[in-house]
């Protein structure tokens, strides 16, 4: 459910607000909008994965006029930028997320019967998709962002990634503790018959 400042003013110059004066409050009226509007502060967790300050986020919204209201849907596009949480490479991806919104007119059943942050109302006649969306957007970014599914990460003894090292890249490094106990160990295995188990009781 988005934030909603209690009956804030909406500047129509904001290209976050829409105009839903021409759905006339005639239930059944809709209208398609399809608009490109840049978020003026970066959404996400920083360095981790972000959409950037001044990222432009596609929007493709259909403007329903319901009894109690408008009924925003449809879907919001916005550019990722962020760091693999397993190799540390950079990563830029695009999120899609789904919005259902209503919108309640200020005097309806709706917005008697519930709380200023239940349901967004509107105000002038307007509504401010930035907090619908950015709720959204938020919600949908991944809490352990990778560069792909299956990135295997770095090496935990030299750093290095995993997809950059050879076949069979390891460490041999053995705590000196435990050298002789492998050696005794390695010995015995040379030492095995072929045949099956050691019966040593
Ligand atoms: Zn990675
Ligand atoms: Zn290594």
């Amino acid at each position: 459910m988005p934030e909603q400042k209690p009956a804030a003013h909406l500047d129509a110059r904001d290209p976050w607000v829409l105009d839903t004066r021409e759905l006339g409050r005639r239930a059944g009226l809709s209208r398609a909008v399809d608009r490109t509007m840049a978020v003026d502060e970066p959404l996400g967790v920083p360095d981790v994965i972000t959409v950037p300050k001044g990222a432009e986020v596609q929007v493709d919204l259909l403007l329903e006029s319901v009894v109690e209201g408008v009924l925003v849907s449809g879907t919001a596009t916005a550019p990722l930028v962020g760091e693999c949480s397993r190799c540390l490479d950079p990563i830029s991806d695009e999120v899609e997320v789904e919005v259902t919104e209503l919108f309640a007119y200020p005097d309806s059943t709706t917005d008697e019967t519930t709380d200023e942050d239940e349901v967004s109302r509107l105000v002038d006649d307007r509504i401010d998709l930035q907090p619908l969306v950015r709720d959204a957007v938020v919600l949908a970014l991944p809490l352990v962002p990778l560069c792909r599914e299956d990135c295997a990460g770095l090496c935990t003894e030299c750093g290095v990634k995993w997809a950059d090292l050879e076949p069979g890249h390891g460490h041999e490094k053995i705590d000196p503790r435990w050298a002789a106990l492998v050696e005794r160990f390695d010995g015995d295995q040379t030492g095995d018959q072929p045949n099956g188990p050691e019966e040593q009781a």
